[in-house]
């Protein structure tokens, strides 16, 4: 997949540690910043494609990931 969207990124520069929280729980900062972020469909859907497991992608956390992945699994 085309990785442009990189660029357009709303998190670019800031700490990185902001999207790799220890859990859940501490994941609002970053899906505030992903809520408004331009590419953020194209964020998560580079997560879901790769199976990134840690870190918040596209305003969703690994176990919001694994989520979709078996809802969309479930409609397919
Ligand atoms: S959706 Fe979130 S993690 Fe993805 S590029 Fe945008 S700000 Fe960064």
């Amino acid at each position: 997949m085309n990785q442009q969207w990189r660029s357009k990124s709303a998190c670019q520069g800031l700490d990185p540690e902001i999207f790799y929280p220890l859990d859940d729980d501490e994941s609002e900062e970053a899906k505030a910043i992903c809520a408004v972020c331009s590419v953020r469909e194209a964020c998560l859907e580079h997560a879901l494609g790769h199976r990134e497991k840690d870190g918040v992608w596209g305003g969703a956390t690994e176990r919001d990931r694994r989520r979709m992945i078996r809802q969309r699994r479930r409609t397919a």
